[in-house]
């Protein structure tokens, strides 16, 4: 007697057509052992076409052509697949069963009505079909030993219940005892899905119940190993077709696996596990179309570092809440509510109550929410009426996303973790469970953004990598040297940090170019003149996409039209770093609409490169001030092209020389008198005012310009050509400083105590820190309560597209670790 089985499973998908049916095959002539059991779905879509054909019956349409295109399927296999003889033999039979169905049809067309038992009846042809085929198959090649099929209603027995099928072990191991009395080692083919219930007559083991019948089968064969066949590579760490990224599991306990597939991940099913688990035999999940990869392996005790092995979601769910102070300390509450649901037959998916007893949250099928909210009214009428319960509130349209792993149970942070990224991803979260054996962490939120959940969860626990969405917008000078920066440092974020940065949008003032996946400078260049018309609004929600779980928008123009839309972008979530000084310097009622967006939607908005470019300025006033320090006095040259004309200038030549000489050398605007009014440098002590906390506005800034009024409208060109009548009041200047000893710098200077705000010329000591900077340098000089006898100084290039770009994507990564990446 052959004592040692091992059960083979192959799912609908394995078996769909003659080739798979040959791999198939060919699977099982390559193992070794001896004794096989091999269950077998019915070929992929058979058995739902059934059940069609019985929902079209009760509806009285026509069915015959349906019946037909099942029957043509598998004529069609067993042609290719069997010798003649074997296949006329297997048409025959199939074509006595189709005669079956047909009449039933036919009654079920009269009745309107098909009852359950017809239902399972008709069903459970597909797994008869696909396993007598395959049997023959298998046979026909001649490699297995004494092929043999199996009916399993003749062998398994289960009594349906609440709470499913449920096996009559004695009489099913009874009949077993005539498979394992084989003297010589066997192949068993044997149907899965169907058996018998009490009364002998067919029933079903509920949907995808195949892989239950492979371990029952285990069970009553004494299995040493099942093996589950199916079209991924095992259990995966979430569905792959919400979350691309997921990875497989190499192995996980009976009790993760079990989770995972209660709470959705449909490549095992829950019950499935039971028998195995019972008697300890070690699951393999493996791909039929990939035999060479090792699947994965759900065993008692699996070695895993992962704390957390999977992601799962269950859709259309509604969200139940009971709430009223007649609840509390009311024993028996909870037993009333979830046994009247019971008796109804709903099940509950998931319970979440607070320690106050004030409410009870639970979770259902959407399908049942009419019955359920009129069952749990009919339980508590009185409460109702007496206003003891308040309220009873539904809301459909949810999902539960469940995150599961045994290594959670006393690992702390993890659903800080898990929380942290839902909230960074916008993600609202409407209840939350937590099982006590902590192997899982169920959280239940709306199911539009399932997708986008999944994604940000399954990244935070590095299962996939970050996935962001980023916009930019303004390809000019500093734009595009960020397109170049992060195409450079695409690769390498990817592979260190697992961090995904993809530019899905590029925006101008008259065109963007848009992307599903990422571009690059050069694709911007590639359709220079191509693209679609501007429009910030489709930009915007191009870039925002539901499935993506971050956004963010990198504005690098100088405009204030899209500083307006700063407050919406962070209200709905979408993060911004940018260098553009409009939102936070220009009226102080945007920049407040900022700071509010931001708070309330908890999104991310940085723009260190605002005040000199690269320089960790905000940020040093930012630590500052939260840790508690007193900013008294900010001082400094926040202009890198003042800062170089003062520096160079020595009255040896006239100023206009200089001037024109720092144009020329691509050290000023365009126009240098965006320069030299001072209107940038008053810009940067507004922004850098507000970090103060102060209500600071532009027109509160003491600004003295360079230019004279006479050449402050005319055009650009005849600024240039009357540039010389700078020289005159300038040279002034200058002699009067040099007189005294003393130098000439352009200073921006903030008072906290006073308020007062100035921009212009001063004279300085030569020794004095802002007297000997070089060239383009910025300089910045924090007086605080900590750092008053000796100021705090930054100093350093502070202009320049790359040191601006690098500012603007230290910003950018700087978000991605807010956002939970491990930088
Ligand atoms: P079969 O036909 O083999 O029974 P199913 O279609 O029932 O296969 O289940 C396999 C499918 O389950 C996979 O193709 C995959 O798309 C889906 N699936 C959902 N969640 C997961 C997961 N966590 N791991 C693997 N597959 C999953
Ligand atoms: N054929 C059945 C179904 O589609 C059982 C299975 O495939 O596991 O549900
Ligand atoms: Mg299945």
């Amino acid at each position: 007697m052959s004592d040692s089985w091992k059960v083979h499973k192959f799912g609908g998908s394995s078996v769909a057509d003659a080739a798979c049916m040959a791999r198939v095959a060919a699977i099982l002539e390559a193992d070794p052992a001896p004794s096989l059991a091999v269950v077998l779905s019915a070929a992929r879509g058979v058995t739902d076409a059934l059940l069609n054909l019985i929902a079209a019956a009760e509806r009285q349409e026509d069915v015959e052509q349906g019946l037909e295109a099942v029957r043509n399927r598998h004529v069609d296999m067993a042609t290719e697949l069997c010798d003649p003889h074997a296949a006329s033999e297997f048409i025959h039979e199939l074509d006595a069963d189709c005669r079956d169905i047909a009449s039933i049809l036919h009654g079920v067309r009269l009745t309107r009505a098909a009852s359950g038992k017809t239902r399972d009846l008709v069903a459970g042809f597909g797994e008869i079909w696909s396993t007598k085929l395959f049997a023959r198959h298998l046979g026909g090649r001649g490699k297995r030993k004494a092929v043999q099929w199996v009916d399993a209603r003749e062998i398994v027995q289960v009594a349906w219940n609440a709470l499913g099928p449920s096996v009559q072990w004695e009489s099913s191991r009874a009949r077993a005892a005539g498979l394992r009395g084989h003297d010589h080692p066997a192949t068993l083919v044997i149907t899965g899905y169907i058996a018998r219930d009490p009364k002998g007559l067919q029933t079903t083991l509920g949907r995808n119940g195949s892989d239950f019948s492979a371990s029952i089968f285990a069970d009553l064969l004494d299995a040493t190993e099942i093996c589950i066949w199916t079209d991924v590579d095992g259990v995966l760490s979430a569905d792959p077709r919400r979350v691309p990224d997921a990875t497989v599991i190499d192995s996980l306990s009976y009790h993760e696996a079990m989770e995972l597939a209660y709470f959705g991940a449909k490549v095992i099913h829950p019950q499935t596990m039971a028998p195995a688990v019972e008697k300890r035999i070690p699951i393999w999940i493996r791909n039929t179309f990939a035999p060479d990869k090792p699947g994965t392996l759900i065993c008692e005790s699996p070695v895993s570092s992962h704390a957390v092995k999977g992601i799962t979601s269950i859709e259309r769910i509604a969200l139940v809440n009971v709430e009223g102070a007649g609840m509390i300390g009311v024993p028996g509450t909870a037993e009333r509510l979830f046994g009247a649901l019971r008796d109804e037959g709903v099940s509950v998916i998931l319970i979440s109550q607070g320690s106050s007893e004030h409410s009870i949250c639970f979770a259902v099928p959407e399908a049942d929410s009419a019955l359920t909210e009129r069952t749990v009214r009919q339980a508590f009428d009185t409460e109702l009426r007496q206003g003891q319960i308040q309220n009873v509130d539904l809301v459909s349209g949810c999902s539960i996303l469940s995150v599961v792993g045994d290594g959670m149970a006393g690992t702390p942070g993890i659903a800080a973790a898990v929380f942290g990224a839902l909230a960074g991803a916008g993600v609202n979260i409407r209840a939350i469970a937590q099982g006590s054996s902590e192997r899982n962490i169920s959280a239940v939120i709306d199911e539009r953004q399932s997708t986008r959940a999944l994604r940000a969860v399954h990244a935070r626990f590095y299962l996939s990598p970050h996935t962001v969405s980023i916009g930019l917008i303004g390809p000019g000078t500093v734009g595009g040297v960020l397109l170049e920066q992060l195409a450079s440092q695409r690769e390498r974020l990817l592979r260190d940090f697992h961090l995904d940065l993809r530019v899905r949008g590029i925006l101008t003032s008259k065109r963007m170019l848009l992307s599903d996946t990422s571009l690059t400078m050069s694709d911007w260049r590639a359709t220079a003149s191509s693209g679609q018309p501007a429009d910030i609004v489709a930009f915007e929600e191009h870039i925002h996409a539901e499935h993506i779980p971050h956004t963010v928008i990198l504005d690098c123009s100088a405009s204030s039209t899209v500083a307006d839309q700063y407050p919406r972008w962070l209200g709905k979530g979408i993060h911004i770093a940018t260098p553009n000084k409009k939102a936070n310097s220009g009226a102080l009622d945007l920049y407040t609409r900022v700071v509010e967006a931001r708070r309330a939607a908890g999104s991310h908005y940085l723009y260190e490169a605002t005040v000199g470019a690269g320089l960790p300025i905000i940020v040093t006033l930012r630590d500052l001030r939260e840790t508690g320090d007193e900013i008294k006095r900010i001082e400094g040259i926040f202009s890198g092209t003042l800062a170089y004309l003062f520096n160079v200038w020595d009255g040896t030549q006239p100023f206009s020389t200089v001037v024109r000489d720092a144009k020329a050398k691509g050290f000023t605007e365009p126009d240098p008198r965006d320069d030299l009014s001072g209107m940038d440098v008053a810009r940067k002590l507004v922004i850098l005012g507000r970090e103060m906390g102060l209500q600071l506005e532009l027109a509160d800034v003491a600004l003295e310009g360079l230019i004279p009024p006479a050449l402050a409208t005319c055009p650009p060109e005849e600024f240039m050509n009357r540039l010389g009548e700078l020289d005159a009041p300038m040279l002034a200047r200058l002699h009067s400083a040099q007189k005294s000893g003393r130098v000439l710098r352009y200073v921006a200077a903030l008072d906290a105590a006073s308020r007062k705000a100035s921009v212009g010329l001063v004279e300085l000591e030569r020794s004095h820190p802002f007297a000997n900077i070089n060239l383009t340098d910025n300089i910045v000089q924090f007086v605080t309560s900590r750092y008053h006898q000796n100021p705090l100084v930054v100093q350093g290039p502070g202009a320049g597209p790359a040191v601006t770009a690098g500012g603007v994507f230290a910003d950018l990564l700087r978000v991605c670790a807010y956002l939970g990446a491990k930088l």
